[in-house]
């Protein structure tokens, strides 16, 4: 099964003359610019805001590109990845006739983007131990099936995907295979953007969210063939990152070694946090880990995620998914944090009779 773009292009987005805004038909230098209908006298707080943002992110998009070795035209920026999971699905998938396969536990995103898309949303749930059932996978794709969606390392599970396992669902597939690597500074797996020259049809997802701390500004990444990328640019909101965001992240990239050095530090404090959490009688298992959280199973989640609510401290009861029964997902804190949360669970210890 050969892969072929423009037959799972959606019809629409093929033949879309997108829309042409003022700043994308006008982008060099002038002396007077009257053609935006910007408020020319500025704004209460200066510094241009008053102008429309670049559309293409063209500064931002050279620095991504140079820092990993890609092309501009590689380089989608949206406002967070979830703009992307969006846009992915609206650019290939015809509303009630095609569907995306997800493999859960997952993020829970791609299933929200494609209900809201009204597009089916088919399962093959990962095995035992997390990894992908690629025999489920090849029974549950159809002639219409579209998009695979894979998440590695994996939400909220915390684990990589097997990077051959993910090859070869791409090479044997004839859709888009999505693989999300919102957690990738996390984990010791390279990233598949490596891959993109050999597989046309991958899109590889990252976001300024998480190790970057910059998740209240709403950036993330698509990066893909140039063919792809073309279709993001066609069917994106003119100005869907904002000249404040755009700021923002070229600041941080400037400062990318105190982010790397940031992740190294979550990851220690990670491994002190499960080293730790093991001597709770409470503790079930503590599931490995490629994220900047563990997923931890335990005797009785839905009481402790309350107990610890009352203690105003908030984790994630993922008790009702499938194959996570019983598991918190806690997020590392500061270790200040991640004292608290001890005391706290030594507390319930005590407080419980097993
Ligand atoms: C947090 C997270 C994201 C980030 O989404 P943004 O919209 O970029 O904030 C994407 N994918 C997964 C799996 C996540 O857990």
């Amino acid at each position: 099964m050969g892969f072929d773009l423009e037959s799972i292009v959606r019809e629409n987005v093929r033949n879309l003359v997108p829309y042409s805004s003022a700043r994308s038909e006008f982008s060099g230098d002038a002396r007077v610019f009257l053609d935006a209908n910007e408020n020319s006298f500025g704004s209460p707080v200066g510094r241009g805001y008053n102008r429309y943002p670049d559309p293409v992110q063209s500064k931002l998009k050279e620095i991504i590109a140079d820092i990993n070795d890609l092309g501009t035209n590689n380089i989608f920026i949206g406002n967070g990845s979830d703009e992307a999971i969006d846009l992915v699905i609206r650019i290939f998938c015809r509303p009630r006739i095609d569907n995306v396969l997800i493999c859960p536990p997952t993020y829970g995103m791609y299933e929200v983007s494609a209900a809201i898309n009204d597009v089916e949303v088919k399962r093959a749930n990962l095995t035992r131990d997390f990894q992908l059932d690629v025999d489920a996978i090849k029974t549950a794709v159809d002639v219409n099936t579209r998009l695979i969606f894979i998440c590695s390392p994996n939400n909220p599970t915390g684990n990589c995907m097997r990077r051959n396992t993910i090859l070869r669902i791409a090479s044997l597939f004839r859709g888009i295979v999505v693989v999300d690597e919102a957690y990738t500074h996390f984990s010791k797996q390279q990233s598949l953007i490596d891959e993109l020259d050999r597989f046309p049809n991958l899109v590889v997802l990252q976001t300024f969210s998480k190790a970057w701390g910059l998740a209240g500004v709403r950036v993330g990444l698509a990066f893909a063939d140039k063919r792809i990328i073309d279709l993001f640019n066609k069917v994106k909101p003119p100005y869907n990152v904002s000249q404040v965001a755009q700021e923002v992240i070229i600041a941080a990239l400037e400062k990318r070694s105190e982010v790397a050095q940031t992740a190294a530090e979550i990851v220690m404090e990670r491994e002190v946090l499960r080293t730790v959490l093991r001597r709770f009688t409470f503790v079930k298992k503590i599931y490995p880990s490629d994220a900047n959280f563990l997923l931890v199973k335990v005797t009785n989640a839905t009481e402790l995620y309350k107990y610890l609510l009352n203690e105003q401290i908030v984790v994630r009861d993922r008790s009702n998914i499938e194959l996570c029964e019983d598991c918190l997902r806690i997020t590392i804190g500061k270790t200040s944090e991640d004292r608290a949360l001890l005391q706290a669970l030594k507390k319930y210890e005590k407080s419980v009779v097993h």
